[in-house]
């Protein structure tokens, strides 16, 4: 990977903070959007943009091949069979939703039960605590080791007969613990249940094949994966998404409608009510190509390598306590040092220029697990370089002999 070459594409990392160049690791919660999104963004808007699908005229047309084409991107990305499983959404968040919302109402009753893990973003539990309010389910946890994997023994025995279904997350957005999902899918699959797998953090930074996984459901945002915000996937099996109804009512979800009777589109259209953000989706057509074009190999290969080597320095830091060292580690670290808030840590870093992310990282109940407030929290992108983590770790030094 020639990195030189690759920052150049993302004009924000030449930026000055207080001073300093900018240091960008806090990918996990956003990453930086090369130049050829935003062109692409911009060049639609100034010459092509139309409302798309139901426009006889030209740019409706030009528009919807547009938005139609992105799909076939994404379809190909994640290596789904047809362009009626890809849903566009605003993001991980409302994928989420709609699965714990269309699922719940046809498949779960008071009684039934969901197994998450201890792991997840707070976007793959509040959902289900929602359909637990209105519903009456139970949510089941997987437990995991200290080192932050998941217990699979334990995993297995959670499964009866009222479990309808399995969401979890493929990397931990605060661990960084990729999980072994596709074990994990297999070991659902053998009890009849489906499983929904939160990719936010997998996208990325590894191959996704949704068929190889065998997911029933897989979400992830756009704006994590050098794209633009406010538009993200559900992948789903047809034969799952031709049973649940639709997610919310309006244009474009409906077949025709009257006052007696409306009959609803077919997929994915059944779940894309309104006006697509079909500007969004070119956006992040072109991101998905762009990070085609490096090669998910090569960026896997440059993300363990960041990973080790700050792993390696971080932990020369006298009162170093990382949080999360599974055998299978992606490129988020979260750290806290000494008695230093995380706070105090993020803020006197940032004055160095240093983006890092503190706080409970929306994992509230794994930072209960782990028995503290929160962390601070490193994670890299394809852009990030070894220099950058000298920096972190100067910065941190400095930080450190302060307090
Ligand atoms: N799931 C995980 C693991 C995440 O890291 C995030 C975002 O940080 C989300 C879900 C939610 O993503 P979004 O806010 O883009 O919907």
């Amino acid at each position: 990977m020639d990195i030189t070459k690759i920052r150049a594409d993302f004009p924000i990392l030449s930026r000055e903070i207080y001073g300093k160049p900018l240091v960008y690791f806090d990918n996990g919660a956003t990453t930086q959007k090369p130049r050829c999104v935003v062109d692409a963004i911009v060049e639609e808007y100034y010459s092509v943009n139309a409302n798309v699908h139901r426009g006889v005229h030209f740019l409706s047309q030009q528009a919807t091949e547009l938005h139609e084409g992105s799909r076939e991107t994404v379809r190909q990305f994640v290596n789904a069979h047809s362009t009626s499983e890809v849903i566009f959404t605003r993001g991980t968040t409302e994928a989420i939703n709609l699965v714990a919302f269309c699922f719940g109402e046809e498949f779960m009753n008071e009684g039934d039960e969901v197994i998450i893990s201890t792991m997840e973003h707070h976007s793959n539990i509040v959902p289900w605590q929602l359909l637990a309010a209105r519903k009456g389910i139970t949510l089941k946890v997987i437990p995991m080791t200290d080192q932050g994997e998941l217990l699979l023994d334990e995993y297995e025995k959670l499964f009866s007969e009222r479990t309808k279904i399995v969401s979890i997350a493929h990397i931990s957005n605060v661990l960084g613990t990729i999980n072994p999902v596709k074990e994990m899918i297999e070991t659902a699959h053998a009890h009849g249940v489906p499983v929904l797998i939160d990719g936010a953090q997998s996208v990325p930074h590894m191959q996704i094949d949704v068929q190889d996984l065998d997911a029933d459901f897989f979400a992830f945002s756009g704006h994590k994966v050098y794209g633009p915000t406010g538009v993200g996937v559900l992948y789903g099996k047809e034969e799952w998404l031709d049973k649940l109804p639709p997610y919310q009512g309006g244009g474009e979800m409906i077949q025709s409608v009257s006052f007696e009777k409306t009959t609803f589109n077919e997929l994915p259209f059944k779940f894309e009510a309104g006006t697509p953000d079909y500007i969004g989706t070119t956006g992040l057509a072109k991101a998905l190509n762009y990070v085609s074009a490096i090669g998910m190999d090569q960026i896997v290969a440059h993300d363990q390598e960041l990973t080790a080597y700050a792993m390696q320095r971080l932990k020369e830091i006298e009162g170093m306590r990382i949080f999360g060292e599974a055998e299978h580690k992606s490129s988020v670290i979260s750290f806290l040092v000494g008695n230093i808030h995380h706070f105090d840590m993020g803020t006197l870093l940032d004055r160095l220029g240093i983006a890092v992310r503190t706080g409970h990282h929306c994992a509230e109940p794994l930072m209960r697990r782990l028995g503290i407030e929160g962390t601070v929290r490193a994670s890299f992108g394809l852009y990030n370089t070894k220099e950058e983590i000298d920096s972190l770790i100067d910065g941190i030094e400095r930080v450190r002999k302060m307090f």
